[in-house]
């Protein structure tokens, strides 16, 4: 991608890289499940241009979300591939949304994926307000500091009292508010948004939304086109609106404190451009990341990223991959040769991929913020760090402990080998995590929600050709466990080696048989740190 030299108004240009890094915008969408995220994926893409119609994002439409819904969607990889994650430009900016599962079986992935954004779009549905899924998410993005815009969705169906809905995100999440623009009416008296700054109207009319037609128009005159709507009580309100609501504070919302307060409909695509205006202009460019060495600044020249996520088996027939790398600083060229760190072998990206609405497409250039797709056979993981050759590994790409644990049965006994291949190879994914016991008894895997052990099992049939089954197991909690001292450690893995287990990096894992053991155990071994949350490295 070759682009001109473009800056935000009043911006000094320092160098053309330095311009480029500037305009990436990287976000993610956090929501509950049904509060609209695909329908306003597709909206956002419509301003892009990256599709030609709504309705193309997914197959997802149809997926609330039933257990063979879910398979069969894993099973149309290609779509699912193609939603990881989604390139488009619009104004000054290159935007990159990134894509999270809906299921909450997956929040793994979503989890990770979080780690690869500078800022997120938390969209509620006005009639329910905060819902559960939402909270979590949030939680995820606050131990981040990612900052955070609000799209209030649903506007056009029976809501409830926005004042009632902004004091509830102050309220749980603790995050100031700054409502952008204003809802006249709701429902089907929903007639339009005033923008809270200029006192602009917008109606709802056909496609209306689109910045542009911002109209100057008195309260009296909006509230004339809907008989039902009451003039007055609508003055009163955004009089009040404007004295009780604190202005927006830009350093406030980069720094995860503010959010700014869209209400519209995805729907009826009103207030998305909206949205899309303030993610270009108050949006975070490319945030500095944390690695082990030291901070890593985007604009630096040499070019670094980390993988956050890997996808499997966009072509069945080759069995490829490909891993998601974000990239922290600098400037990707296509063919150029990189450092993994983990192993120290270079990689050459041969084909790096840009992912669109639809298609895919080589990128010859990529820059800090972009997120590539590297084509591999398996050799790039989740976490891995690669440079131009500086040793340093890029902290916080997490993995958690598992909340269910399996022994795998495996009726024929000839293709142990291939299964322990075919399990590392989907640990290597983020599909399950594998723990192998120190005393040689049979693999255990580890998924957070039970729909991944059914995906789990028809991957293995359909891809490895192996029927599997699940034992419960004796063990119902992993935590990862290091201590300062070797000796310490070397005692107590020896002393515990029916419950001590290794993960995919050989990284040593406590099992415990419930909460009680574990506890019990902990009180035992001072010395011992148990956890769960690791970061990959
Ligand atoms: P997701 O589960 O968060 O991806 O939600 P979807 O985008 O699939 O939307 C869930 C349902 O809400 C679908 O039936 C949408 O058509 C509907 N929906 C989404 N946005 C709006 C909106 O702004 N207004 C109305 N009335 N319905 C909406």
């Amino acid at each position: 991608m070759s682009m001109p030299v473009r800056t935000e108004a009043g911006a000094e240009v320092r160098s053309p890289l330095a311009a480029e890094i500037e305009r990436r915008r990287t976000f993610a969408i956090i929501s509950h499940p049904d509060a609209g995220k695909t329908t306003l994926t597709e909206k956002l893409l419509l301003f892009g241009g990256a599709i030609q119609l709504a309705g193309q994002v997914k197959a997802k439409r149809n997926r609330k979300t039933t257990q063979s819904d879910w398979m069969a969607i894993e099973k149309e990889r290609g779509i699912s591939v193609v939603t990881s994650v989604m390139t488009f430009e619009y104004g000054d900016h290159v935007f990159n949304l990134l894509d999270t599962p809906g299921h909450e079986d997956f929040s793994e992935d979503t989890y990770r994926t979080l780690t690869a954004v500078d800022s997120a779009v938390m969209v509620i549905d006005a009639a329910k307000g905060i819902e559960a899924r939402t909270r979590k998410l949030f939680e995820v993005c606050r131990m981040r500091d990612i900052p955070i815009l609000t799209f209030i969705n649903k506007m056009d169906r029976e809501t409830r009292d926005p004042f009632d809905l902004l004091d509830e995100i102050e309220k749980t999440l603790a995050l100031d508010t700054t409502p952008v623009n204003w809802p006249v009416g709701r429902g089907r008296d929903f007639t339009g948004t005033i923008e809270v700054q200029s006192g602009g109207v917008r109606l709802l009319e056909g496609d209306a939304g689109k910045a542009g037609t911002l109209r100057e128009m008195s309260i009296l005159e909006v509230a004339a086109l809907n008989p039902s709507l009451d003039a007055s009580a609508i003055e009163g309100e955004f009089e009040l609106v404007r004295e009780a609501c604190k202005p927006f504070d830009l350093q406030a919302f980069r720094e995860g404190h503010l959010s700014p307060v869209f209400f519209g409909s995805a729907l009826k695509n009103f207030g998305v451009g909206d949205l899309l205006d303030a993610l270009g202009r108050f949006a975070p460019p490319p945030r500095d990341q944390k690695a082990d060495k030291r901070v890593v600044h985007a604009e630096e020249p040499r070019m670094s990223a980390f993988v956050f996520k890997i996808q499997a088996n966009m072509d069945p027939n080759h069995r490829d991959r490909i891993a998601f790398a974000r990239l922290c600083s600098g400037k990707l060229t296509r063919g150029m040769k990189v450092k993994q760190i983990r192993t120290g072998k270079s990689i050459a990206l041969n084909a790096p991929q840009f992912f669109f609405a639809k298609d895919r497409s080589v990128a010859d250039e990529a820059y800090a913020g972009d997120v590539v797709g590297i084509p591999n056979h398996g050799s790039v993981r989740i976490g891995d760090t690669l440079t131009e050759g500086e040793d340093l590994n890029f902290v916080g790409v997490p993995s958690f402990a598992p909340e269910i644990l399996r022994r795998v049965r495996l009726p024929d006994a000839m293709k142990a080998k291939k299964l322990k291949e075919a399990l590392q190879q989907l640990a290597e994914e983020g599909v399950v995590q594998v723990f192998r016991p120190h005393d040689g008894s049979p693999a255990l895997v580890g998924v957070v929600g039970p729909l991944q052990l059914d995906v789990l099992r028809v991957r293995l049939m359909d891809e490895y050709g192996l029927e599997v089954s699940w034992d419960v197991s004796e063990f119902t909690l992993a935590r990862w466990i290091s201590s300062d001292d070797p000796k310490t450690f070397d005692t107590f893995v020896r002393s515990n080696s029916s419950s001590v287990a290794d993960d995919l990096d050989g990284d040593p894992v406590f099992l415990a048989r419930n909460q009680f053991n574990l506890d019990y155990t902990r009180e035992r071994a001072p010395g011992i740190a148990f956890a769960d949350i690791k970061d990959v490295k």
